[in-house]
């Protein structure tokens, strides 16, 4: 996987074609693609790529992790989620 410029086309068509020809191909597309927003070219996609890639396939993402503000505004009151939102969000 490549880390690359937000629209450093050049750099970006570069990384795909060696992502191509790489052993791991399938591996690094099967972790990346279950995985919440990952930066840079990935299995030779990059991260619009992998959205599009996840929507078609019916690709849902693991939820965020209670407690978190993602998984709060997800609508989950659960209590780690709801002692996040009071110490975090209200406290502004
Ligand atoms: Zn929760």
């Amino acid at each position: 996987m490549f880390f690359v410029n937000r629209g450093d086309t050049a750099m970006m068509e570069k990384a795909k074609a060696i992502c191509a020809n790489c052993p791991v191909l399938e591996d690094c597309r099967n972790y990346v693609l279950y995985r919440p927003e990952r930066y840079g070219i990935w299995a030779g996609m990059t991260e619009k790529e992998r959205r599009r890639y996840r929507i078609v396939h019916n690709i849902r993402l693991p939820a965020a992790a209670h407690g978190s503000r993602t998984r709060y505004l997800s609508g989950c009151r659960c209590k780690p989620c709801r002692v996040f939102y009071n110490r975090v969000m209200r406290t502004r």
